[in-house]
């Protein structure tokens, strides 16, 4: 789909009062966790609440959760982006606890079903792109390259209009991605490590390599013109997520981006830096 169309597509989703104001914002979203020690967003519109991956134990998910009003047990489905540990390895408790469904693409559904009886049970396996409703919110899917079997962003929407795009585990920015996150009101992207303080840091040399391939992280600078290319179309908030404890800074990320944004005249898209276990709001 050519990016104009996409676009074209997109705003129509937004709802218009008479007035012309857009209509009461009612989505909500954190970011629980975020990083390499584990990974989970959560969202909700009125009594639909979902996760993006579950990649901290059941109970540190739980208590996030329940520092918001809200508790494990309230959550109607857990969509995953890949299978890697760090955004899986909450699954089997939950699963054993609460049942919840968990949607995943078929190339990395062996390897999460493989992580016990109880996840294999409730883990439900969709193609590479796939479009669940979750009551009133709509959750679609877009491939984002990874060293991992498949890895999936995904684009999240309510009856009402309002619009949220996950991208994380970014090797490199493709036009799918570019393509998919077009004109979304919010979004969670990934800014992992300084390109200087990684390849200058004390990583093994096989891991600097992973970390730099078209399948590894994504660098603060091409997150920036990420976001910035976001911002030109319409993006309003920005929070930049899984971040290198190592390799990078909650400030080197934000400045990279800020200063695109700013340099470019996007000084009022609000930007902000998930934390790796305190709950940050995304919108
Ligand atoms: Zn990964
Ligand atoms: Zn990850």
């Amino acid at each position: 789909m050519a990016l104009a169309d996409s676009r074209a597509k997109r705003n129509s989703f937004w709802s218009i009062c008479p007035n012309g104001q857009k209509t009461k914002d009612t989505m909500i979203a954190y970011t629980l966790f975020s990083g390499s020690t584990g990974n989970s967003i959560y969202i909700k519109n009125g009594s639909d609440e979902i996760l993006i991956d579950a990649g901290k134990s059941a109970s540190a998910i739980d208590k996030a959760l329940c520092s918001l009003g809200s508790a494990l047990k309230s959550i109607k489905a857990i969509f995953l982006t890949h299978e890697h540990s760090d955004h899986t390895g909450g699954l089997e408790i939950i699963s054993k606890k609460h049942h919840i469904p968990i949607h995943i693409t078929a190339p990395s559904y062996p390897r999460v079903a493989y992580q016990g009886s109880f996840v294999s049970q409730s883990a439900i396996s969709h193609k590479i792109h796939y479009e669940v409703k979750v009551g009133s919110l709509t959750v679609r899917s877009f491939c984002v390259p990874h060293d991992s079997i498949q890895n999936v962003g995904y684009i999240i929407t309510t009856d009402e209009g309002e619009s949220l795009g996950i991208a994380t585990d970014i090797g490199h920015v493709t036009d799918e991605i570019k393509e998919s996150l077009l004109g979304v009101e919010c979004a969670i992207v990934e800014s992992n490590h300084d390109k200087f303080l990684l390849v200058a840091g004390p990583y093994p040399e096989f891991l600097k390599h992973r970390i730099l391939a078209d399948t590894g992280h994504l660098a603060n600078e091409d997150s920036a013109e990420l976001c910035l290319f976001l911002a030109k179309n319409g993006t309003k908030s920005i929070t930049l997520a899984h971040l290198s404890r190592e390799n990078n800074s909650p400030e080197l990320a934000f400045l990279a981006t800020r200063e695109a944004l700013d340099k470019n005249g996007y000084g009022e898209v609000c930007l902000s830096v998930a934390s790796p276990c305190e709950c940050v709001k995304v919108r």
